[in-house]
């Protein structure tokens, strides 16, 4: 199995590569986020646990998270070449939990690809995002938490790159660039482990 991940900042591109990456390797896209969306859409009482966060630009308790990642393995292994996780893992907890439990799929994290993006770059394209959606996601319309997004990710997430250094598991690329451009070395940094 090829198991991925797609790290950076929020607004740096993971949704838009991911889904391109997938694609070319027959992986399955996991985005914690689109997950939690789908959930607030039904009204689920995760989805309601979900908003509370999401809509502040906080993160949603690793528990939340954790588990219904699992689920999401459970229900998609066997099925596909591997995984290309979009949005996670966000905490070292994540992190670790996420090693376990794809050990008990006898399988690991092949490469993380990191995304590199600057604070006003991603404020910027995050507004212009939510300006072209017909229905714009509310955690993208205002500037304060988009800022706010970006200060836990640096919090709480950028160190989440050392679990994966220390293991010699980690590129980092220029995030800035064509959308064509940025698949394309993201694509040699995979052939690259192939
Ligand atoms: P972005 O990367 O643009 O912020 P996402 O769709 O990845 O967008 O995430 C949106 C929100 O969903 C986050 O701000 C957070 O509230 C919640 N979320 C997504 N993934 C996680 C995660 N792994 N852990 C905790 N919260 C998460």
């Amino acid at each position: 199995m090829i198991n991925l991940i797609l790290f950076g900042p929020p607004g740096s591109g993971k949704g838009t590569q991911a889904a391109k990456l997938a694609k070319a390797f027959n992986l399955y896209h996991i985005s914690t986020g689109d997950l939690f969306r789908h959930e607030m859409q039904n009204e689920t009482p995760l989805g309601l646990e979900a908003k509370k966060y999401m809509n502040k630009g906080e993160l949603v308790p690793d528990e939340v998270t954790i588990g219904m990642l699992s689920n999401k393995l459970d229900e998609q292994v066997g099925k596909v070449d591997g995984f290309i996780f979009d949005g996670f893992p966000r905490t070292q907890p994540q992190a670790e939990a996420l090693d376990k439990l794809l050990d008990l799929k006898n399988t690991a994290i092949s490469l993380v690809l990191a995304l590199e993006v600057g604070e006003d770059e991603i404020t910027k394209r995050i507004l212009d995002r939510a300006k072209q959606s017909e229905n714009p996601r509310p955690d993208d319309l205002d500037e304060s938490i988009i800022r706010n997004r970006f200060q836990v990710y640096l919090k709480q997430t950028a160190q989440v790159a050392d679990h994966y250094k220390q293991a010699d598991k980690f590129v980092t690329l220029d995030g800035i660039g064509s959308i064509d451009e940025i698949f394309d070395s993201l694509q040699a940094a995979v052939n690259d482990i192939k």
